[in-house]
């Protein structure tokens, strides 16, 4: 395991990475896909698995406002990541988690 990358958060209906966060983390986790307008929620489910080592890979980087977020189920936390398999993870608590789109509305 090498480095945490940002969270990829995909369009449920196009395919496309290009997903923005709509929205702010007191309100909810709307997206839209810069590709076919879609929008849809994120949210997340605990897989079981932890990756201990997430914590100390964390990048530390300010994130920008409009990049794919999603919350911790576990600790809640916005600090998720990618693990180098692919999988998201929390950087807070180690967490690996399952992304879930949520209320897809076509665009
Ligand atoms: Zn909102
Ligand atoms: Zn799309
Ligand atoms: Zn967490």
């Amino acid at each position: 395991m090498s480095t945490i990358s940002p969270l990829v958060v995909k369009c449920p209906q196009c395919a496309a990475a290009e997903v923005f966060y709509s929205c702010e983390p007191e309100c909810c986790f709307n997206h839209i896909c810069a590709r076919c307008r879609a929008t849809f929620e994120t949210a997340t489910r605990a897989v079981g698995a932890s990756a201990p080592g997430a914590r100390d890979l964390r990048d530390g980087d300010e994130r920008e406002s409009d990049a794919p977020t999603a919350q911790c189920c576990v600790c809640d936390s916005l600090e998720l990541g990618t693990l180098a398999d692919g999988r998201a993870v929390c950087t807070a608590c180690g967490a690996v988690l399952e992304l879930v789109l949520e209320n897809v509305q076509p665009g």
